[in-house]
């Protein structure tokens, strides 16, 4: 089951098909560095096909046609697909992607399936309002689905996050085009098999694979998309935005972040330290939410870092397929050079390393980074200002309430921020100065679908997540209906029109 290297194609109309040139580009296990997939790349003409089928099943298909129930139903089977296939997927995602199988199986698969089973129920909750004007009107407004979504995904999670807008997408009445990340395209390629299975109507959802240039740009400028829904680098968010904006696609983008956690010395310290650990590295510290930028009141200062250099020190690193692995490798090579680059410029800057800082010398094979803190390091250092995205963290200390507002908003980011006091009017009274769409006070990580995620400043663009999502993957549209006649200027005519009518 782990040996055969698996061969990708591209998903076109429920049909799997190599790429025209039969270019090919390889998928590596960052935890062997061995190639695991072969996949085919997709270049203008292949995403053109992909695009062209997912516009003829909107256009002319059933999808955005069928009762809203029935649509229900493929995405309750595609949960319960997405279900029974959970050992299998998230075996292929922790191998595609380094992240713990603890990780891949019973966070991100399962989210899969609670996206497509929420989704199917929020399908009954979609509605509009009535409002009526000078009781001769009736304003109805309704929501329609926008078309062709183009759905681009990174590698930190991507079966989590390609369902979370396939299923929302989907649920609307859309039809997509996935491209996942080229670092990590295997199990977005599993999801085509189910939909493939599932005989969803030809078109419905497609998936092209290749990298940003030349198959995510095709896809993002392609005329026949109607709405880009991205998630990745804020760098990305704004060339994918000068796309869209050539013919004003519509876009959602949940981008970078590099949160930051306010530790006030009256938080009770045990929970904060298990949460702002868990903040930092779970998924290997490859989340947009991870708490990778620590902010603790001077008086803690020197006791919180040596706790919790302590407890880093004991993070077990290592085969991401061992069940008791809390830290596996990072995506990449070159990924893993970015953050040694983070970790040595915020040293050089006057930061201390407390521990980790380089590969573990037992695991000489696999892109791994043993879990890093680096303390005292200032608001300008590269680690304090952009986005880490992996097992890395920055720590300095603040004197007051205004000074750890400050600091924590220095940042071009405002994706999330996490603040610990045992004074709650202390904590919620930081939380409203923070500027990011999301406050977690003294509690960690928790996102239920129903909450709406997203960025202020450049963290993202519109929200997604319950309703939220639904807002993004539809156009409101406005009826007005006369109730009974009513008076009209009449151009032309001299006399007013006589009664009946008012
Ligand atoms: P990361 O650096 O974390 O991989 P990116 O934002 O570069 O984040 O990548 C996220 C997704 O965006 C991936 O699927 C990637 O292929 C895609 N992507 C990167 N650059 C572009 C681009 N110029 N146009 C379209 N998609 C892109």
């Amino acid at each position: 089951m782990q040996s055969a290297k698996k061969d990708i194609q591209l998903f076109v109309n429920n049909c799997f098909e190599p790429s025209s040139s039969g270019q090919t580009f390889s998928s590596i296990n960052p935890a062997t560095e061995e190639e695991i997939a072969e996949i085919s790349l997709a270049d203008a003409g292949d995403v053109e096909r992909a695009v062209l089928a997912a516009r003829a099943a909107f256009d002319e298909g059933p999808w955005p046609r069928m009762r809203g129930s029935e649509r229900a139903e493929y995405l309750l089977a595609m949960a319960d697909a997405i279900e029974e296939n959970q050992e299998i997927l998230g075996l292929l995602e922790c191998m595609d992607t380094g992240l713990p199988l603890a990780t891949t199986r019973a966070g991100h698969v399962v989210r899969g399936v609670q996206n497509f089973r929420y989704f199917a129920a929020e399908i009954e909750r979609i509605g509009g309002e009535a409002i009526p004007l000078d009781n001769a009107y009736l304003h109805v407004t309704s929501r329609e689905p926008i078309g062709v979504v183009a759905i681009i995904t990174p590698w930190n999670a991507p079966l989590g996050l390609a369902t979370s807008s396939l299923a929302a997408a989907l649920a609307c009445g859309n039809t997509c085009v996935i491209k996942p990340s080229e670092l990590s395209p295997i199990t977005t390629s599993e999801l085509a098999k189910i939909v493939e299975a599932l005989e969803l109507p030809p078109g419905v959802v497609n998936v092209v694979h290749g990298p940003g240039r030349p198959t995510g740009e095709a896809l993002a400028s392609h005329p026949g998309v109607d709405a880009i829904s991205f998630t990745g680098s804020s760098p990305t968010g704004r060339r994918l935005m000068e796309l869209a904006s050539r013919d004003l696609k519509r876009f959602v983008g949940e981008l970078g972040g590099n949160a930051p956690t306010i530790i006030f010395a009256d938080a009770d310290l045990e929970q904060a330290l298990d949460a702002t650990l868990l903040t930092a590295f779970a998924n290997n510290g490859e989340a947009c939410v991870a708490g990778s930028r620590l902010l603790v009141e001077r008086s803690l200062y020197p006791t919180f870092v040596e706790r919790f250099v302590e407890r880093v020190q004991g993070i077990v690193v290592g085969d991401p397929l061992a069940e008791r692995t809390e830290v596996g490798p990072v995506i990449s090579a070159a990924h893993r050079s970015r953050l040694s680059g983070l970790i040595t410029e915020a040293c050089d800057l006057g930061a201390k390393l407390r521990c980790g800082g380089a590969p573990p010398g037992e695991l000489a094979t696999g892109f791994y980074l043993q879990p890093t803190v680096v303390a005292d390091v200032p608001l300008h250092a590269r680690l304090s200002r952009e986005e880490v995205m992996g097992p890395v963290v920055g720590i300095s200390s603040f004197e007051d309430e205004a000074d750890a507002v400050r600091r924590a908003n220095d940042t071009i980011f405002g994706l999330a921020a996490y603040v610990w006091s045992g004074n709650s009017n202390r904590a919620l009274g930081v939380a409203q100065q923070l500027r990011t769409g999301t406050v977690w006070v003294n509690a960690s990580i928790t996102r239920d679908i129903r909450v709406p995620f997203g960025g202020f400043k450049q963290s993202g663009v519109g929200r997604i997540g319950g309703r939220f999502s639904i807002d993004a993957f539809t156009e409101v549209k406005n009826t007005c209906i006369a109730v009974r006649p009513y008076p009209l200027r009449r151009f032309g005519a001299r006399e007013p029109r006589k009664p009946p009518h008012v």
